[in-house]
């Protein structure tokens, strides 16, 4: 399914749509968090977990209001773009307070409101229906929402808070058998649910049974397969205690034996990772000497026998004294992306702004010769490498002066910082680069352009990624073709800077 908004379906009559969509399960569930720019969190990856009974029902553990919508704006969003029923049922805040928190999270409501997409119910339509909370009626009204979906909409999306347990008209022992059995009839069919739980307002004794009744929870930015999951056939019974002893024990040693597991492969990955940077360095420095012999008998002969070479022969020559110069600069290219180290224990606090005066001073003849201009603003100081962060900025910035066009270069530096981390951005009013390629240009020698159009070894962006990657950041571009780049970083910041 496309997690981009295709307004063009919309248009389209909706029994083609339902025809279309893959169906609605909880794995499309959590994509509408993975593929979220608001929710930073980690998604646990569903493989493996085969034996974890599965269906469409996730509980949302929040203590602010923040927390709260970073899960609901996206898994709200996806159900629109993807053309589903979307119902919220309203509880501790106004409809009018939801809809200012979806549409400051990107959420385009407006078309959806308008055609019956998007509803907003009441407690006193739904939970509170017949004046005080009954379990049947309540899966009554969903298994409503279901038929009506059908047939119309490719799924149904449900998402509702849940502090009116809190009120006279509700039992938690209600809330909880009815909770369970919400599980059974979203089972199978193409629908899901996000419940979202006040952490702060519901008292823990609550808490730990909606634990038990959900086989997924979002909680602290991260989405969790639930191993404390119970369920509802044995979450009534009298001998549950015992089960959960049973459970428990279980999951303390499933828990062991994955860490376990995953320590010796981390241990298995980093010595091969070793091997294969002693393998890239060896085999680009043991490469040079046979170069440098290649070049410098190519040059003898041409110095020594131009007499006696005609032009055709002079001219192959230079091709290859070329060759072998560009394959030198490959591999001294390779070596340094070889040398570049992920020993953290060598990172120090380093002020950029230093660092971006010493790149711009090694870079000045180029700047003089393309009359560029560069702006920076004032830098951070970030937690790093210097030589590698100077490498950095250094290839971005000669990146970013070399890409210009016809124009003088006019490039843009500068750095926002958010929390613990900062993110850098190098803009320029070049070339631009096609969205298509994005991706593609940070792999080792991959170049858009001939040697001819820009000189160049294809390494620098790739020696850029695995800089950041050290340091533990991330690394992207935004740019359109003709209409210039900016490259993205982001570095943690050091504490008081
Ligand atoms: P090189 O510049 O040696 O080709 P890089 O790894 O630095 O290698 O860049 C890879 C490719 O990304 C370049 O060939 C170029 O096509 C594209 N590129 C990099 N920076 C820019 C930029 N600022 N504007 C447009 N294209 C860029």
């Amino acid at each position: 399914m496309s997690q981009q908004a295709d307004h063009s379906r919309q248009q389209e009559p909706r029994t083609e749509r339902v025809e279309r969509c893959d169906p609605l399960n909880i794995e499309s569930g959590l994509e509408a968090l993975r593929s979220s720019s608001e929710f930073h969190g980690t998604v646990e990856p569903l493989e493996g977990l085969d034996d974890l009974e599965t269906c469409e029902h996730i509980a949302l553990f929040y203590r602010s209001r923040e927390e709260r919508f970073a899960t609901v704006a996206p898994f709200v969003r996806q159900g629109i773009e993807q053309g589903e029923r979307v119902m919220y049922v309203i509880d501790d805040l106004s409809r009018s307070e939801i809809l200012t928190e979806l549409r400051g999270g990107d959420v385009d409501v407006d078309a959806a409101l308008e055609s019956g997409q998007l509803t907003f119910h009441p407690l006193e339509e739904t939970y509170l229906r017949s004046g005080r909370f009954d379990p049947d009626d309540m899966l009554e009204v969903y298994s409503e929402a279901i038929d009506d979906a059908d047939g119309e909409y490719p799924g149904l999306r449900v998402t509702a808070n849940t502090n009116f347990v809190l009120d006279e008209h509700a039992t938690i022992e209600d809330f909880m058998a009815y909770e369970s059995r919400v599980n059974d009839l979203f089972e199978g069919e193409d629908c899901i649910a996000l419940c979202h739980y006040d952490c702060e307002r519901i008292p823990p004794e609550t808490l730990v049974d909606v634990i038990r009744t959900h086989p997924h929870l979002v909680y602290d930015d991260t989405v969790c397969h639930n191993f404390y999951y119970t369920p509802p056939e044995e979450f009534f019974e009298p001998d549950e205690t015992y089960r959960d002893v049973e459970r428990m024990l279980n999951t303390l040693v499933d828990r062991s034996r994955a860490r376990a597991e995953l320590n010796e492969t981390v241990a298995e990955l980093e010595e091969s990772n070793e091997r294969l940077r002693r393998f890239a360095y060896v085999a680009s420095h043991d490469l040079q000497e046979p170069l440098r012999m290649i070049s410098s008998y190519l040059q003898l002969l041409e110095s020594r026998y131009a007499d006696e070479l005609d032009e055709e022969a002079r001219e192959f020559i230079d091709f290859a004294v070329s060759g072998s110069d560009r394959m030198r600069e490959m591999v001294d290219g390779l070596l340094a992306y070889s040398r570049i180290d992920m020993d953290e224990s060598d990172f120090e606090p380093v002020d950029c702004d230093a660092v971006i005066d010493d790149v711009l001073a090694s870079l000045q003849v180029r700047i003089e010769e393309t009359d560029a201009t560069i702006s920076v603003d004032e830098l951070p100081t970030v937690v790093g490498d210097p030589q590698q962060l100077e490498q950095l900025l250094s290839n971005l910035v000669s990146n970013a002066v070399k890409y210009s066009g016809d124009e003088p270069p006019r490039v843009e530096i500068a750095a926002d910082r958010q929390g613990d981390r900062c993110v850098f951005s190098v803009s320029d009013d070049g070339i631009g680069i096609d969205s298509e390629y994005v991706d593609q240009i940070f792999e080792i020698f991959n170049r858009l352009h001939s040697n001819d159009e820009f000189p160049g070894t294809g390494l620098g962006l790739s020696l850029c990624r695995k800089i950041v990657d050290n340091h533990g950041g991330d690394i992207w571009v935004d740019s359109e073709p003709g209409d210039g780049a900016t490259f993205y970083f982001t570095l943690p910041t050091a504490t008081g800077s």
